[in-house]
């Protein structure tokens, strides 16, 4: 049994009470050692309160969730006080086979009578948590129906004693609407603004998506919003509906003459070798003297492009698939299966000296021959190992799955590749290619080509 240790402890407690981690942790270990089980790691969250889950080792724990059998806390208000939180929380141990346990209390959720109490405090709950809802929901639309506003409030507007009034960015919206009648797309707006004295009402920015839903929204036509519900007229209107039939019309034309989707085979799998971020497929429209469009199609860093310090990455879409393929047909899978067996067993963690020295120092400790500190750090030092021995076995079974795998892809690479269509090529990597670790290669002006080597390949 692979345990997770959760321990917290609010400030307030820790001054009022002298509630220390440090205790409830000790106290959860032997908690483990008596009954033999093995601790897969500890999270703490000291000095946050109970009240939310905001807390960032108990998100690293969930997580961490298919790496432990069972969580184990000195008492159940140390992972949450908050019923609600704690029923998700719950459930998602549930879902994800992990038990729960409180070391102090009968929340064990391993057996019959902890199920059944944990159940009724859920059930509780749902109740209390639907009439809530169900009080919201009715008094919201209640409101609605009357044309109060009861949505977010968009930027351009202004809530004074529960009615809406236009505010300085009304300007902002005039400038957008008389653009877009004039036919610029609404990217350069966008741009146009972050090069205007208009700041954005928050962030240091203006996205297309904030001018965009403006233009779209009934509210700045003056009507009110909230669900099906629609009032008209409630408030001072920002955009006339004149205007806005002739918006949808540019919006639409727009957006109708530039659907053509691109494909990228590789898309999202070729590790940037400055940032580690994926790169982009980008495209760009080229024409031939006959009058016919083509596309030629290359891979960048988008995260990377602005960097001055690093190499600009921009390869063909064609040359990354002559690489690919040929890295794969070439591929020795002999040598490929001496570096999946060298990458994973590393030095072999001799278990069984591990846990005997485990129960002599415990039995060292119970005869006050050893300092508990002592005791801590050793199990703290050997609960590593234990991972790490765990974990190899794991691997262990991979390697000869793993080795059919590769064989398999190599195959149908060297087969079938050149039948396939873009879109077929797409799904088949997207399905069986994890990450592309690579090298950019820089072309020879009008020579060679930009180009990348492949350095390792991982898959599904
Ligand atoms: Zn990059």
């Amino acid at each position: 049994m692979k345990v997770a240790i959760y321990c917290r402890v609010s400030t307030l407690e820790q001054k009022e009470k002298g509630y220390s981690i440090d205790e409830q942790q000790r106290k959860l270990k032997s908690f483990c050692d008596i009954n033999d089980w093995t601790v897969y790691n500890t999270y703490i969250d000291p000095g946050f309160s109970g009240g939310n889950l905001d807390r960032p080792a108990f998100k690293e724990m969930i997580n961490d969730m298919d790496k432990f059998d069972l969580v184990l806390v000195y008492k159940l208000d140390r992972m949450t006080r908050n019923v609600r939180d704690l029923l998700d929380t719950l459930d998602k141990f549930e879902k994800n086979d992990v038990a729960f346990r409180s070391a102090t209390e009968v929340y064990d959720t391993t057996n019959a009578m902890g199920r059944l109490f944990v159940t009724l405090v859920g059930a509780m709950a749902e109740w209390e948590r639907t009439t809530i809802t169900e009080r919201t929901t009715m008094g919201r639309r209640a409101a609605a129906k009357k044309g109060i506003p009861v949505s977010r409030v968009p930027f351009f507007y202004d809530k004074r004693d529960g009615k809406l009034y236009p505010n300085e960015y009304k300007e902002v919206i005039d400038f957008a609407v008389n653009e877009v009648i004039k036919g610029t797309s609404v990217r350069k707006i966008t741009n146009q603004l972050n090069h205007s004295q208009y700041k954005p009402p928050s962030g240091k920015l203006w996205y297309k998506n904030m001018i965009l839903s403006a233009l779209k929204s009934p509210i700045a036509r003056g009507h009110s919003v909230y669900e099906d519900i629609l009032v008209e007229n409630t408030h001072e209107p920002v955009i006339s509906n004149e205007d806005y039939n002739i918006i949808q019309q540019r919006i639409s034309d727009r957006t109708n003459s530039k659907t053509i989707k691109h494909p990228a085979i590789f898309k999202t799998k070729i590790v940037c070798p400055n940032c580690n971020s994926r790169l982009t497929m980008g495209t760009s429209k080229h024409k031939l003297k006959n009058g016919t469009e083509w596309y030629a199609k290359y891979y960048f860093c988008d995260k990377c492009k602005f960097d001055k310090n690093v190499t600009g990455i921009n390869i063909k879409e064609d040359e990354v698939e002559k690489v690919f393929v040929d890295y794969l047909s070439k591929l020795d899978l002999e040598s490929y299966k001496v570096n999946v067996e060298e990458k994973k067993n590393g030095s072999i963690i001799d278990i069984d000296k591990i846990m005997n020295q485990r129960k002599k120092y415990h039995e060292l400790y119970a005869m006050d021959m050893m300092q508990e500190e002592e005791l801590f750090t050793f199990i703290k030092e050997t609960d590593v190992l234990i991972a790490q021995y765990e974990k190899q076995k794991d691997d262990k079974l991979d390697v000869t799955t793993e080795l059919d795998k590769v064989k398999n892809i190599k195959n149908i690479i060297t087969d079938t590749w050149e039948n396939l269509n873009v879109l077929e090529k797409q799904e088949f990597i997207n399905l069986s290619v994890k990450n592309i670790y690579v090298t950019y290669v820089r072309g020879k002006r009008g020579r060679t080509p930009n180009s990348i080597n492949i350095d390792d390949i991982t898959f599904y």
